[in-house]
């Protein structure tokens, strides 16, 4: 290997890969950052072919053009609703490739292999098999080819934790004994294993974080074969890799008020209070209103804040939101569109799907900074959305939700919900927020409504000027 050209161009690669990160966490430079990480890749894989003698070339060609035939059109063709599950393979075939490339270099360096590198590649095996199976599972979940709810019975931390520690052992073991081949395929099979009973045994709807979490492990994993393999950018790449994927999930799970291992361990999914909500719902009941009902209350609006929620991604409404806002900025009325954090199905959900409908990104708000505006504004519109705008969230010291920010979205004079039912979102809780005074229910398909509503604004015409 010729050294210094390559180590320069290492680190070359590697300030584009933090740079990527950086540009990455704002809208406006994320292209770049998207760039700025192509382009360190590509330095890190040319400059590694280059410095080293390939001895099958055709091998690496031909695993090239399978790779880009593949990914090619996936890249292209995927829509945005599906980019957890897309991904959810990404992970899977990198783990699978750190963890094959761990084998390999465990059977070529054999017999004279030290305790410090049969340690390392242990680690990373395990890590990385568990999550190619973990993320597999996680993309069957989310693509429907498997249910959604967590696969739950007695004994299952205990079934999980023991399959778990069982690998670990045998890492441990071969480490010790490194001559012992026979225990390889072992250890890979139990965290291959381990992987599956994870995943399974988590709720589709908190696939997402997962995914975070194993992105974090497929990173540490990678970063470990970097130490083995003695290759830096390997090390930085994926401590980069696996601390953002950490970050990640925390954000996230603090954001739904669960912790960590209420996300990995909780069984949640299987937490929906059936039971308590249909009685709620008994109780009470609610006003149900017409799109054109809501053209007339919204003709006297000065200020609309629109609230996306998953939705509205579902019902692929975000164009039609779009023109709703058009035709209400026509009409002199102010707009804006308030982002929760954990709206949707994955971090960014409605800002790709909005920014799939070309909404202007100054029209997004976050909920620090547009929450003290809902006590002024007239008409909030929530499309699609449930869990971000539930009041129980800041009175009910029971409730799931309890102590998840939310939109303050019941502070606005009027609240106009779209979505099909009064059937709670992904928490399972019953929101109070429907049979307020204030609140008026539209019933439908987000898009259908939406169509319904822009419609009539239009049959109605006219502009009116702020003031
Ligand atoms: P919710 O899941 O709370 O509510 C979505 C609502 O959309 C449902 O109540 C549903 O009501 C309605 N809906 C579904 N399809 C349609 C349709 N075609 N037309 C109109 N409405 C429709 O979503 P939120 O975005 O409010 O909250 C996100 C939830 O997901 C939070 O609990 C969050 O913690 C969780 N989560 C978020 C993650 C993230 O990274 N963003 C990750 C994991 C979980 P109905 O059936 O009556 O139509």
């Amino acid at each position: 290997m010729t050294e210094l050209p390559v180590e320069y161009l290492y680190i070359l690669s590697i300030v584009l890969f933090i740079l990527s990160l950086r540009w990455m966490s704002e809208v406006k430079t994320s292209r770049l950052g998207n760039w700025s990480a192509t382009a360190g890749m590509a330095i890190a894989i040319l400059s590694t072919l280059a410095a080293f003698q390939i001895q099958r070339t055709d091998l690496l060609v031909g695993a090239t053009l399978v790779g880009t035939v593949l990914g090619t059109p996936i890249a292209l063709k995927v829509p945005m609703t599906a980019v957890p599950q897309r991904t959810a393979m990404s992970h899977a075939f990198g783990s699978l490739a750190v963890a094959l490339v761990g084998a390999a270099e465990y059977y070529q360096d054999l017999p004279d292999i030290d305790l410090f590198t049969v340690s390392v590649l242990s680690a990373e095996m395990i890590l990385g098999f568990l999550t190619f199976t973990g993320s597999c599972v996680a993309f069957a979940k989310l693509q429907g080819l498997i249910p959604g709810r967590p696969f739950v019975y007695r004994g299952r931390n205990l079934v999980s934790l023991s399959t778990l520690g069982a690998a670990v052992a045998l890492g441990v073991y071969l480490a010790l004994n490194p001559t012992q081949e026979f225990v390889l395929p072992i250890m890979a099979g139990l965290a291959l294993l381990f992987g599956l009973l994870l995943v399974l045994a988590i709720g589709g709807a908190d696939m997402p974080t997962v995914i975070a979490i194993l992105n974090s492990y497929a990173g540490i994993s990678a970063a470990a074969l970097g130490f083995v393999l003695d290759n830096k950018v390997l090390i930085v790449a994926g401590a980069l890799d696996g601390s953002s994927g950490f970050i990640l999930a925390v954000i996230m799970s603090s954001a739904m008020n669960r912790s960590f291992a209420n996300v990995l361990f909780g069984g949640v999914g299987s937490r929906i209070t059936a039971g308590s909500t249909s009685t709620a719902q008994a109780a009470r009941s609610v006003q149900a209103y017409t799109p054109e009902d809501v053209a007339t209350v919204l003709e006297d609006a000065r200020s609309v804040i629109v609230v996306p929620g998953y939705g509205m991604a579902v019902a692929q409404a975000q164009h039609v939101v779009k023109e709703l806002a058009d035709v209400l900025q026509r009409r002199g009325i102010d707009v804006k569109y308030a982002i929760h954090p954990v709206a949707g199905r994955m971090p960014g959900h409605m800002n790709v799907v909005l920014a799939d409908a070309q909404v202007p990104y100054e029209e997004l708000w976050e909920m620090d900074r547009i929450n003290p505006l809902f006590p002024e504004t007239d008409v909030a519109i929530v499309v699609g959305a449930n869990d971000v705008t539930n009041p129980a969230a800041r009175t009910k010291a029971d409730s799931p939700l309890y102590g998840m920010p939310i939109l303050d979205v019941d502070k606005a004079k009027t609240v106009v919900f779209i979505k099909r039912s009064t059937r709670p979102g992904f928490s399972g809780v019953d929101n109070e927020l429907f049979y307020l005074p204030n609140t008026m229910m539209v019933f439908g398909d987000a898009k259908e409504m939406l169509t319904e509503l822009v419609a009539s604004l239009k049959r109605r015409g006219g502009s009116r000027q702020k003031g």
